[in-house]
């Protein structure tokens, strides 16, 4: 759906990450980049399916 906004396990906010994460083609540097070290974080950010626009055209307003 949408990014979490902190890793679910150790609290890091990785919200903000989201984008640059998507648009990099190597996402083992960007992680390292961005200070992403711990495997939880990794797992969020690389595990993560961003389908709210799919979800949000069956939503009612
Ligand atoms: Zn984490």
């Amino acid at each position: 759906m949408i990014i979490p906004v902190r890793c679910f396990s150790c609290g890091k906010p990785v919200g903000h990450l989201w984008e640059s994460y998507q648009n990099a083609t190597d996402k083992k540097k960007v992680m390292d980049d961005m200070g992403v070290e711990r495997y939880c974080c990794r797992a969020l950010l690389m595990g993560h399916v961003d389908f709210i626009d799919t979800v949000a055209e069956f939503k009612r307003a």
